[in-house]
């Protein structure tokens, strides 16, 4: 750190992103990336935009936000394409908390949300999942902040319904709502349907998982047209090249490539239950995950262990050293052959022990 730094930026904990280690080649398992590459259309699409990448890309996204909007049912102006879903969830905190209005969200869920409050200095509520992982909607009912709540959330993977959503949306129209759906398409209802009737609602989704594009970084918000002009303030205030040609170009492909979409989701949920039998069966719990992922605990071995244990031969998973999780392992779902590893790895860790 330089002596130059403000005291805001150096007192900040940066979010610590998942390790991407060059040593030695993992089966990754640790960042919930898609185990499929990115769709051949959009591959295509993309190399006639690398032809012309001398010039700026479109700002508005034009083509994109178009084929986005018919492919959500939703209007052109009822959209905003983001530098992956962080940036938009950045826009949010950015548009949303402030010194009266604090940012609501639970203490175990993505952890970029407490680095965001901090970096726009605004105060975090934390409440407390249930015993069992589970929200606590009435808590939320009850706070009058700004909510940012990940259906399915991370990392446990439990899925609140449509209708406690609308419940959470509904409890307070003055203030905003943001509903993280990373993981929507792995098996939960989008809120997406809701907000012509809700005018606090900002669902954000993205194209890093199951649209298999997170090293292109794109993501978008859906709301009412007055929220999406907010955000559009920001991007403007702040960076209007925000989705670069190539990105839009691979977006473009992944939607129009709906099959492909549609079957990999479909493989992801297949592996997801496969594992979580094959996991039950060797004495672990496992939460109901709706998401890529799988957030389970050893009756045998500690979290942390399993995690180095798994590194060693070759597999790595996400561990996170915190309160209330540290028993727990998260696992990216992968292909067949992936998870097949990893639960051999897994028996052989049992047998070792
Ligand atoms: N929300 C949640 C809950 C996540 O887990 C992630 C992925 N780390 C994101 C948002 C951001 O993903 P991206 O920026 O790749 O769209």
């Amino acid at each position: 750190m330089s002596k130059f730094l403000n005291q805001k930026i150096s007192s900040l904990t940066p979010y610590e992103p998942g390790e991407q280690p060059k040593q030695r080649e993992y089966i990754k398992l640790n960042t919930n990336e898609s185990p499929y590459p990115p769709s051949k259309k959009g591959l295509e699409l993309a190399s006639e935009q690398a032809e012309i990448c001398h010039l700026y890309p479109d700002p508005n996204c034009t083509e994109l936000t178009k084929l986005l909007a018919s492919e959500l049912g939703v209007k052109e102006n009822q959209v905003i394409l983001t530098n992956g879903s962080d940036e938009i969830l950045n826009f949010a905190f950015m548009a949303y908390c402030d010194q009266d209005t604090p940012a609501v969200y639970n203490d175990i869920t993505y952890g970029f949300y407490k680095v965001y409050a901090k970096l726009h200095g605004v105060e975090s509520k934390v409440l407390p999942l249930k015993e069992d992982f589970s929200i606590d909607i009435d808590a939320f009912i009850k706070e009058k902040g700004t909510i940012i709540i990940a259906n399915p959330n991370a990392p446990t993977g439990l899925l609140l319904s449509l209708e406690q959503i609308e419940k959470i949306v509904k409890s307070n129209p003055d203030r905003v709502v943001v509903v993280d759906e990373a993981y929507i398409d792995f098996g939960g209802e989008s809120a997406v349907k809701l907000i012509d009737k809700y005018d606090n609602l900002l669902v954000t989704q993205t194209f890093s998982k199951s649209r298999s594009l997170a090293g292109a970084r794109l993501g978008f918000g859906v709301a009412n047209e007055k929220i999406i002009s907010d955000l559009m303030r920001i991007k403007y205030s702040t960076n209007p090249y925000n989705v670069n040609r190539l990105t839009s170009a691979m977006g473009m492909g992944a939607i129009l490539d709906k099959d492909y979409f549609e079957k990999n989701c479909n493989h992801i949920i297949n592996n997801r239950q496969q594992t979580k039998v094959e996991l039950e069966k060797l004495g672990f719990y496992v939460t109901d995950s709706k998401a890529n992922f799988l957030f389970a605990k050893s009756n045998k071995i500690d979290g942390k262990n399993l995690y180095l244990k798994l590194k060693e031969k070759g597999i790595l998973v996400r561990h996170f050293d915190t309160d209330r999780i540290r028993e727990y392992i998260r696992i990216t779902i992968g292909n067949s052959t992936q998870m097949q590893a990893f639960i051999s790895a897994i028996k052989e860790i049992l047998e070792e022990l």
